[in-house]
């Protein structure tokens, strides 16, 4: 295979929750610039219609919360009727939610693992299965540096991220014999409306994370792009049921 083939998308169809908005659409720009169809999910159309309006052509979006499980079937029946075959699906939505962990109640603990956990199975189990019959696929999910390690103020982000590394190797050893590759990426933290959020107004904690943080900075978006245009391309192919770091250094950093 040559450099090109490896890491192409070409005739691939990429169908990328949380796709309008963030890392999900830095995810979505790197794919289709290496050729991916992409379908952008998310639940407010009109941040959808501007990133689909970004993208240009093979760029589509559907409106959908992922939180609505019994709809997920749905959802992938037409996305596959007006799309074609999905071949990657990249669980990206999230919602995040800092308070103490004594103060967390179980509602809200729920909303968090609803959209990040049970949201992902259910599309998940109506996408998955139609890339095992085609013996080609992908399944990747947006994990974090709390699925790594302790922080505090996070505790039902924290069991969700945590979740998904064991999903992460639990799909794997049922999916790759049949071409699925299952993997994660763990971003450090990265620059979007949802760090901005959590970090504004707590300064020592952004200068807690820049000081574990070997290379001194945040992310950005598309630096997880392009790990997953990796992950998801020919070039990975021998890759599966692995949580990627891409951190600057954070989960390694003292
Ligand atoms: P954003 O808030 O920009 O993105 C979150 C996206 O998820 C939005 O596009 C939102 O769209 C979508 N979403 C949320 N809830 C639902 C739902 N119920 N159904 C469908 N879509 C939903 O933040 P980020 O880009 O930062 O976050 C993207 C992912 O990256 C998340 O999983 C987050 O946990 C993870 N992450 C982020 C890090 C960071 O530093 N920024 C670090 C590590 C992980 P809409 O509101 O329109 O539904």
């Amino acid at each position: 295979m040559n450099f090109l083939a490896a890491f192409s998308l070409a005739n691939e169809t990429a169908l990328i929750t949380g796709g309008g908005s963030g890392i999900g659409l830095a995810i979505a720009e790197a794919m289709h610039s290496a050729g991916a169809q992409v379908v952008l999910v998310g639940r407010r159309e009109t941040e959808l219609a501007k990133a689909v309006e970004r993208l240009g052509e093979r760029a589509h979006y559907l409106v959908h919360d992922v939180t609505q499980f019994q709809q997920a079937p749905d959802l992938a029946q037409r996305a596959q009727a007006q799309f074609g075959p999905i071949t990657s699906l990249v669980n990206n939505a999230g919602i995040h939610l800092k308070k103490p962990a004594l103060e967390t109640s179980t509602d809200e603990f729920q909303k968090v693992l609803d959209t990040h956990v049970l949201g992902a199975h259910a599309l998940t189990c109506a996408l998955a299965p139609a890339m095992v019959e085609r013996k080609h696929g992908t399944v990747l999910f947006t994990a974090s540096m709390a699925s790594l390690f302790g922080i505090p103020k996070v505790i039902a982000y924290t069991a969700a991220k945590s979740a998904y590394v064991g999903i992460v190797k639990g799909l794997a050893t049922e999916l790759s014999a049949d071409g699925v590759r299952v993997n994660a990426i763990a971003p450090g933290w990265i620059e979007t409306e949802m760090s901005r959020k959590a970090l504004d107004g707590d300064p020592t904690r952004k200068q807690k994370i820049l000081g574990r943080t070997p290379m001194a900075c945040l992310g950005q978006p598309e630096d997880i792009g392009w790990a997953a245009v990796y992950l998801v391309s020919p070039a990975s192919k021998f890759i599966t049921g692995v949580t990627l770091p891409v951190d600057g250094g954070a989960s390694i950093g003292f």
